[in-house]
């Protein structure tokens, strides 16, 4: 299975929008790897994993026909992750498309409430599924299970187990360290591809986000569960230039504690 890694940045993106600081102005300097998109993951063709405001230009920079995913999980509604006014676009006559191509739209009880009020979602061929903490849901070829994070207090943020073809990815972000029930539930599974929160870089901060010390005791608590093994895959993503470490700092960090720093375009197959 082909996993496309189209954006690895927080919120304001890496140089950040509106920033100048030293971090931002390195990274338009270097380019390459330090110039980051607000997060999002393809699965094989069809299954997106957030919608950020850079998923069009995703699209145009990776040939991604858009009109091809037929499945959209959603963590949370934070607008790096969810940004729902592209979704009028897939309606006639912004966008013609076959009557079947329906898009499915996973997510919390506040994101499918803000598609249902502002999308005609007939028209735009969406179907929704709200979907429940712990509570798997199956589709073709899929199943999807929303653990607790720890991040927002407004909204009941999901970290998304996805099963596909016998393998297992953990989108462990965005969050802070684990809730108890989710390790809990973690220590149950096994994962083929964890991918972790390092918004917060060298600093050892956890709550709602975390970085680099954070990351490593959480792989460790996985490897003690038994959940990850020297065949799994560690990946460290959503960086901020608030972290303090350009990309090759962020590999010299973490590389020796087994895991992959995600950049924009990084292709895997697990
Ligand atoms: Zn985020
Ligand atoms: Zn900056
Ligand atoms: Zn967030």
């Amino acid at each position: 299975m082909e996993i496309m890694f189209l954006g690895t940045a927080a919120a304001e993106g890496w140089p950040g929008v509106f920033c100048s600081c030293d971090y931002c102005k390195k990274a338009r300097e270097l380019g390459g790897k330090n110039i980051r998109t607000r997060s999002s993951v393809l699965i094989e063709k069809d299954i997106l994993v957030d919608i950020p405001p850079d998923t069009y230009m995703h699209g145009l920079r990776y040939n991604i026909d858009l009109s091809q995913i037929k499945h959209l999980f959603v963590t949370h509604s934070h607008q790096d992750h969810f940004y729902p006014q592209e979704l009028h676009m897939r309606a006639d006559p912004f966008a013609h498309i076959p009557e079947e191509a329906i898009l499915n739209i996973y997510g919390n009880s506040k994101v499918t409430k803000i598609i249902d009020d502002h999308i005609n979602i007939e028209r735009a061929k969406i179907r929704l599924h709200t979907a429940h903490l712990f509570e798997t849901l199956g589709e073709e070829g899929f199943t999807l299970t929303p653990l607790p994070a720890d991040h927002a207090r407004e909204e009941e943020c999901f970290l998304y187990l996805i099963n596909i073809e016998g393998k297992t990815i953990f989108y462990g972000h965005d969050s802070g360290w684990y809730p108890e029930k989710t390790w809990e539930y973690l220590s149950g599974i096994y994962i083929n591809l964890a991918i972790f929160d390092c918004t917060f870089g060298k600093n050892d901060e956890r709550n709602g986000h975390m970085g680099i010390p954070a990351i490593i005791s959480a792989k460790e608590r996985l490897e003690k569960f038994g959940s990850i093994d020297s065949n799994s895959i560690s990946i460290a993503t959503h960086f901020s230039h608030n972290g303090g470490l350009l990309h090759e700092e962020l590999e010299d960090e973490l590389s020796r504690y087994g895991f992959i720093v995600a950049y924009d375009g990084m292709v895997l197959n697990i």
